[in-house]
This record gives structure tokens, sequence and C-alpha cells, in this order.
């Protein structure tokens, strides 16, 4: 558990890896309800998280990772997120995610009849994030 009171602490967990653990001062998602932003000794909470990036503060600097939805738990200033996918902005492959979003661009264009419309904006979506992110954030 963080320090009482000092600092949050940041668990991003994937199916495939736990992308992210610090210690930091400040954190801002995107709920499905709206922005959320928790300092330390924040009230318990669980809420579900847009595809939108989650920002960090620590040390006076502002860091991100891009998170493809799920849920976020705020307990005891312990901060978990639990989402099928999340990068820091220096493993993200921007010509992968231009690509991702042309496809679902194209898809999104061609009105197909058996078109599963939300999971290609989902797509869409976690594409523009990642273009977003590496570009502000990533080491280019
Ligand atoms: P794509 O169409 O390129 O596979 P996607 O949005 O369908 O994109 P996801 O299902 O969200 O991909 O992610 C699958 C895995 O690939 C996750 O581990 C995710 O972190 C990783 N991933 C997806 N796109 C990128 C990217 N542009 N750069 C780095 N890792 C990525």
């Amino acid at each position: 558990m963080a320090e009482a009171g000092k600092t949050l602490h940041l668990e991003v967990i994937t199916p495939d890896a736990a992308v992210l653990h610090e210690d930091v001062d400040f954190i801002l998602v995107r709920a499905l309800d709206g922005d959320l932003g928790i300092m330390p000794n924040h009230a318990p909470l669980i809420a579900s998280l847009s595809i939108w990036p989650l920002y960090y503060d620590k040390d006076g600097k502002r860091d991100c990772v891009t998170v493809a939805g799920g849920f976020m738990e705020v307990h005891s200033n312990v901060v978990t997120v639990i989402t099928p996918a999340s990068e820091k902005p220096e493993d993200i492959d921007i010509d992968r995610a231009i690509e991702s979003e042309k496809r679902a661009e194209a898809l999104l264009a061609e009105h197909a009849a058996n078109l599963d419309e939300t999971r290609a904006r989902a797509s869409l979506e976690r594409a523009l994030r990642r273009i977003d992110v590496a570009r502000k954030y990533g080491k280019h």
C-alpha cells in the first residue's frame, strides 16, 4: 500500500501484462460518465472507463498510458485499472495504429449490412487514442 496520505499507488493491468506500477501524485481518467481526477485520500470508488488516455502526474511531470476501456478501483490510496489493452507511449507502434484507423474508417464508410458498428467504432477510437498518445508523449 502507498504511504498514507502522500501518494497514490497506480497499477494498470491487462490480460497480457502489468503495464504500470508507479507511485504518483495525481491521476486523470475518463469514466463512462465523465472525467475523474484522483488525488491521495480519495474516497473508495469503482468506475467503468472509456477508451481514453490515463494521465498521471509524478514529481511535477505529466505522463500517460492508453487505456482501452475496462474499470478502475480506488481504495486506500491504491488505484487499480483493469483494461483489455494499455500501452506506454514509447511502446505504441504508430504505423500499426494508423493502419488500424484506416481499416476501421473504411469499414464504417462501407455501411455493410453485417457491419458491427460498435466494434468498428471502438477499434477506431483505440487507434486514434494510440496515435495521439504516441505523437504527444512518445520519444519521436
Ligand atoms: P490492431 O487492429 O492493430 O490489432 P486493436 O485495437 O484491434 O489494433 P487491441 O485488440 O486493442 O488491438 O490490442 C491487442 C494487443 O495489441 C494488445 O496487447 C495491445 O496493447 C496491442 N496493440 C494494439 N495496437 C497496438 C499498437 N499500435 N502499438 C502497440 N501495441 C498495440
